[in-house]
């Protein structure tokens, strides 16, 4: 994936790309192909952390302080492992969903149990003179971590349009279509539709080339 034009237009964050309009299929993104192949970005908790608070899932200070100071703990390094092993698991959910069948039953019941053991809370807050419904997060150890994770994997794996979730025709990123005639194909113009453009147009001149050379 090319990354400059895509990097000035923001859809890179510290390093982790955001084109998925879904924390849950951004956290897929978070082993795309670059030059070099395909790349980890959750290469360890610091990692995590910067992709956590890129995200929005981590904002408080509190909460911030807290993920630093784990950053060397062998807890936070297990949840690390755990929730990658869980992205794969959660891929190969995505995979079937855009193939228009239903995920597994061991990816429900394991969704499933997860959030039983880490339940989402939420409250009301006031802004700018409204009242918004905000997800309440106040992790004490790293595996609380699982709670917001868990809650958008759930929300992902029980969408009602599942047909707005796609993978970009050229690359291995997934993403949720929000445009308004749901024909969205490419992660991004920058990344993969320019691309695609540029190598019709050459496709084209070539035909084009070929077809006058025969006559
Ligand atoms: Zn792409």
């Amino acid at each position: 994936m090319a990354r400059t034009a895509s990097q000035d237009s923001g859809e890179w964050v510290d390093g982790f790309l955001f084109v998925a309009n879904r924390p849950i299929l951004d956290l897929l993104n978070t082993k795309p192909v670059l030059a070099g192949g395909p790349t980890e970005l959750l290469s360890d908790f610091h990692a995590l952390e910067r992709w956590l608070i890129a995200v929005g899932i981590v904002s408080s200070t509190k909460a911030k302080n807290l993920l630093r100071r784990w950053r060397t703990s062998p807890e936070a390094a297990t949840f690390l492992k755990e929730l990658i092993a869980f992205r794969e698991r959660l891929r190969d959910a995505v995979f079937r969903m855009e193939d228009g069948s239903t995920p597994s039953d061991q990816i429900i019941e394991e969704v499933n149990a997860r959030l039983l053991q880490y339940p989402s809370c939420a409250l009301i807050r006031k802004r700018d003179g409204q009242l918004i419904r905000e997800r309440f997060f106040d992790p004490q150890k790293p595996e609380d971590l699982w709670g917001p994770i868990i809650d958008d994997a759930a929300a992902l794996l029980s969408e009602a349009e599942i047909h707005r979730i796609r993978k970009c025709e050229s690359c291995v990123v997934h993403f949720f279509d929000t445009s308004k005639k749901g024909s969205r194909r490419w992660c991004s113009m920058n990344i993969c539709g320019n691309k695609f453009k540029v190598s019709a147009y050459q496709r084209r001149k070539r035909d084009n080339r070929s077809h006058g050379d025969r006559n």
